[in-house]
């Protein structure tokens, strides 16, 4: 892992958890924030949740939400308002991230 990835690491442990921004329509925005999840949702149906990939290395992640998509993803929020996603990501090209999405925090797989 480069200085960068061991930065970005160390801000998830100590930085406030992620928050969910919630945009209308079924599209992300183009630019998504440096740390957050945010929820595209449509009237009153969820479509897909992005990230910026906690790597640091600039690609935007898209996960489907309904239940249609496969894969797809489910997005609850725990008490506190804090997204939880599963299953976990893992990006077969590129970085290879592999991360659970919980309470706002990203665990990393070994
Ligand atoms: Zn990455």
């Amino acid at each position: 892992m480069n200085a960068k990835g061991l930065l970005l690491r160390l801000i998830e442990i100590v930085a406030p958890a992620r928050r969910l921004q919630i945009v209308s329509g079924d599209s992300l925005p183009l630019k998504l924030p440096f740390r957050g999840l945010v929820l595209a949702r449509d009237q009153d149906e969820d479509w897909c949740v992005g990230l910026r990939c906690p790597c640091g290395c600039g690609r935007n992640i898209e996960l489907l939400l309904i239940k249609e998509a496969a894969p797809h993803w489910d997005l609850v929020l725990d008490q506190r308002g804090r997204p939880s996603l599963t299953p976990s990501v893992w990006l077969r090209d590129g970085c290879q991230s592999h991360f659970w999405f919980r309470h706002g925090r990203v665990h990393w797989c070994p």
